[in-house]
């Protein structure tokens, strides 16, 4: 176990209670509670006021991506203390941040399948990608030792489903599943809404990690499908990714050079649309991949480009809305 790298529902509770005796003035928890009875949290930091401030939207729907967590954590730490899980001082003036904007963050989209995780962390030395794959969406019962199938969301009723269900689904009901982002019946979405109502996000990153097999690179920043956005959204989206992706090469990494669409065509592209058109048109979008399950990108690295893509987000969020 890595003392640093906090991933599961129970870690993030402990860091909870602490951050609301640290700093009760700037630090304020919501949540909702899932079918299951796991609750989803969404931690709200600023120096409140009356006046409204602009708002800044960060999630991570995806149970098997552990690393998008471990950095929301390691960022709220920043916010609450001065210093990141390392004992550093921050890179961000966080008195300036507190005062101009509202940051949310849910760490722990899915916690009903984090909290059946095998590991907090996936280094690369205990599980191979296959064996990933069956824990994210279940091992296939018609062809052990491979994963299933992909579904937006599924009834146990009419599928031949894994047993146990892969961590990446969510269950919404007595038969039904989800994966978290790609419908808006998920605990990840219902969360967002309820916030939405009361913040008005301008920007939103979502945190996500990949596996790269056989691939050059290690991180990317993915800006919508081809055609699912605005012109105006699309080039600040696209300078937005840019400066994470220039961080990221700045401290070692290797990210796929530019900001790019997500490679769906088909029903992939029109869950894409279904689920995020809409938001897409008033709150600015993107999302990270961070290399997972890998011995060449260790958990504290993995942890860190989730992190340093946040905190560039905040510094480019902060001259956005200083104009
Ligand atoms: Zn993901």
């Amino acid at each position: 176990m890595l003392n640093y790298f906090l991933s599961m529902p129970d870690q993030l509770e402990m860091k909870i209670d602490e951050w609301k005796s640290l700093a009760p003035d700037i630090v304020r928890i919501d949540s909702l509670d899932s079918y299951s009875g796991d609750t989803v949290y969404a931690i709200s930091l600023s120096q409140f006021s009356n006046n409204d401030k602009p708002a800044h939207y960060f999630a991570q729907p995806h149970a098997h991506e552990p690393a998008a967590t471990a950095g929301m954590i390691n960022v709220i730490e920043q916010m609450v203390t001065g210093k990141d899980l390392f004992g550093n001082a921050s890179s961000l003036d966080v008195e300036h941040v507190l005062q101009n904007c509202v940051l949310t963050f849910n760490p722990i989209g899915n916690a009903q399948g984090r909290s059946k995780a095998p590991v907090t962390y996936w280094d690369g030395t205990q599980y191979t990608n296959d064996q990933l794959w069956c824990w994210m969406r279940g091992e296939d019962p018609e062809n052990p030792g491979h994963m299933w199938e992909r579904f937006n969301i599924w009834d146990d009723r009419k599928l031949n489903a894994p047993n146990p269900v892969g961590i990446v689904y969510e269950q919404i009901d007595e038969h039904r599943w989800v994966e978290p982002n790609r419908t808006q019946l998920s605990t990840y979405f219902k969360l967002f809404f309820k916030m939405d109502a009361q913040y008005h996000y301008l920007s939103w990153l979502d945190l996500h990690q990949t596996e790269y097999v056989d691939s050059e690179f290690n991180c990317e920043i993915l800006i919508g499908v081809e055609g699912s956005q605005s012109d105006l959204t699309h080039e600040h989206n696209v300078d937005w990714g840019q400066s994470i992706v220039d961080a990221w090469t700045a401290a070692g990494y290797t990210p796929y050079p530019q900001p790019h669409a997500v490679p769906y065509t088909g029903e992939q592209a029109n869950y894409f649309k279904q689920t995020w058109g809409e938001l897409r048109k008033r709150i600015h979008i993107i999302s990270t991949e961070v290399k997972n399950n890998a011995q060449d990108l260790s958990p504290e690295r993995q942890l860190r480009a989730q992190s340093l893509a946040i905190e560039k987000s905040i510094e480019i969020f902060l001259s956005q809305i200083k104009g």
